[in-house]
């Protein structure tokens, strides 16, 4: 009988083999340390995935590159990209608007993004839903929720708004008479959550970028917001949720398997976590498998052939240990496991299922 229990897996041997050599190079600094893997190993290269692939997630608000992006785009065999940059605040949708659809209508989608800096006005939540229908109808195809809310916007009583602020309400229920869905990020890393010590596995990110490290009494728990978020996902059935970087929790496949069994309107994506979801490539394999309906296609990252073909490579092949850091900066130095997922799943990845969301999209332009 094998008993299981699912613990942290901590990498003291790697730490004690670290400070073994860093006693030795004592002038060392670990962030000079690069080392290089004297593995011998496949390597795959994907020039383009097995199945057209829309990637869901992305920002492509550098409007002058939009061309760019497209060739990037046909290089990759990357069908349609979803930008996230619609923003409300001065109509800038409608510039991405315009510009995206001049290049191609097809091939370019534009989520809009609510101007939460409004939220103190009265009526806030039927203003911006009215806004958002006038959106969708010039073109917008979605709305996008960026990670500030719960965490760092405050109204005038000096509070962090919830993401379950009964004000926000009608954009979501908005979103579900449109038939068009939220793409939410909420939250973050746990190791942004946790202090910035030599404990912390994202030290090398938050290094270069102090400003993502949201522990304190400032900011609200990690789990509290991802609970807010829970009960939005749960008041507004008729609206479909997209998780953003594997429902903001993919060092916990488990609670992310709970949510979808329990919220028939959720669904993730795998954007920016290669680093999260490699290291655990068996369990990750099986979690596709099974939820081989829910997950959806996005990468964070403004498109580049050769982000995309990380992706592949993971996604496709059984090719081992092997840095996804290429495909998004700030990673950490993990190196992650091809996947080989089953031809049927990756066609649901890499398309059918973001074509289902998109599909049920009610307006007729
Ligand atoms: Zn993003």
């Amino acid at each position: 009988m094998r008993s299981v229990h699912r613990v942290s897996i901590c990498p003291l041997m790697t730490l004690l083999f670290a400070l073994a050599y860093a006693a030795q190079v004592p002038d060392l600094k670990l962030d000079d340390w690069q080392p290089r893997s004297q593995m011998v190993g496949e390597q795959t290269v994907i020039l383009k995935p097995k199945f057209p692939v829309i990637d869901i997630h992305n920002h492509l608000g550098d409007l002058d590159k939009t061309k760019h992006y497209l060739a990037e785009m046909d290089k990759a065999g990357v069908w349609k990209c979803v930008s996230l940059d619609g923003k409300s605040a001065g109509d800038f949708y409608k510039e991405h608007l315009r510009v995206s659809h001049a290049v191609s209508k097809d091939r370019f989608l534009i989520f809009f993004r609510p101007d939460f800096s409004r939220i103190d006005e009265p009526n806030f939540g039927e203003t911006e839903a009215r806004r958002l229908e006038e959106a969708v109808h010039l073109g917008v195809r979605g709305l996008k929720i960026a990670k500030s809310l719960g965490l760092t916007i405050h109204d005038k009583s000096g509070q962090v708004v919830p993401v379950d602020d009964p004000r926000i309400d009608p954009i979501w229920a908005k979103c579900g008479d449109l038939g068009i869905s939220v793409m939410i990020h909420v939250s973050d890393p746990k190791a942004f959550f946790t202090p910035n010590d030599r404990f912390n596995e994202r030290i090398d990110a938050l290094g270069l970028q102090p400003n993502w490290s949201f522990y304190g009494d400032r900011f609200p728990a990690k789990e509290e917001i991802l609970e807010q978020r829970n009960r939005v996902i749960a008041r507004h059935p008729e609206t479909t949720f997209i998780g953003t970087h594997f429902g903001n929790l993919p060092e916990e496949l488990d609670q992310v398997a709970n949510w979808l069994d329990v919220y028939p309107n959720f669904y993730i994506d795998i954007d920016a976590r290669m680093g999260e979801l490699g290291r655990q490539p068996y369990t990750t394999r099986k979690f596709m498998i099974k939820y081989q309906d829910r997950i959806l296609f996005g990468t964070d990252t403004p498109p580049s052939a050769d982000s995309y073909r990380v992706y592949y490579r993971f996604l496709e092949t059984d090719d081992e240990y092997f840095d996804p850091n290429p495909a998004h900066p700030y990673q950490g130095r993990w190196m992650v496991y091809g996947l080989f997922l089953p031809d049927q799943v990756l066609e649901k990845i890499y398309n059918k299922n973001a074509l289902k969301i998109l599909g049920t999209f009610k307006g007729n332009n």
